[in-house]
């Protein structure tokens, strides 16, 4: 299944929740869920007869998860094959691996507005991991790591911009960042009170467990 390219507060609006990805806008007054609450195309959540099915409800669940973290549907299954092995349960361990995720950790770090601008940003090689260059967006960070910028990268007028503005910025305690020198480092890796919430991750197990 191929990425989603639509508008992306309409996803919001279908799941109705903030999925954060339009960046600064989603905490500003701007956000359209800030305004209503309602369904793509004017219409009010369903009711009554219209509910949803569980197993409605638990492929909301997992759109909802995969959407916000922008994985792709394949991917997204091997994440869930390989939460199965880890040591909490599935579905806490399904979304611990999602937030070890290196775009993951840009946007938490404030180095992105987003998880797709943190995907652009390490695609095109802006990213150092461990003193080398990390182009993929699905490398799992560990205890540890060292993420900073590659000194070219410094120059550009979109590395001057975060670097203004991350005095502002609020990082997970399972992250640290030296500001100054805009480098992040993993504490730990994140427990299941770090991981986002308002997700069901037991519906998702149980949509992958059918
Ligand atoms: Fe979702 Fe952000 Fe759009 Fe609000 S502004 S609906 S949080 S994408």
């Amino acid at each position: 299944m191929a990425r989603y390219t639509g508008p992306v507060c309409r996803l919001c609006r279908r799941f109705e929740v903030k999925l954060m990805l339009k960046g600064e806008r989603c905490s500003t007054p701007k956000c359209p869920l800030e305004k209503r609450n309602v369904l793509p195309g004017g219409h009010p959540p369903a009711r009554g007869r219209n509910r949803i099915s569980d197993r409605g409800l638990q492929l909301r669940e997992k759109q909802k998860v995969r959407f916000c973290y922008g994985v792709l549907e394949r991917q997204f299954r091997r994440f869930f094959s390989e939460a199965k092995k880890g040591p909490s349960t599935t579905g806490d361990n399904l979304l611990i691996l999602l937030e070890r995720r290196l775009d993951n950790v840009l946007y938490r770090l404030g180095f992105a507005d987003s998880r797709a601008q943190a995907r652009q940003i390490v695609r095109h090689g802006h990213i150092v991991v461990n003193g080398r260059k990390t182009d993929i967006p699905s490398f799992l960070v560990k205890a540890g790591d060292i993420v900073k910028w590659r000194d070219a990268s410094k120059k550009t007028e979109y590395y001057k911009r975060v670097a203004e503005e991350i005095e502002e910025k609020f990082v997970p305690r399972w992250l640290s960042l030296d500001k100054e020198n805009m480098t992040g480092r993993v504490l730990n890796l994140p427990g299941k009170d770090d991981i986002e919430a308002g997700f069901n991750a037991k519906a998702v197990v149980e949509y992958y467990s059918r």
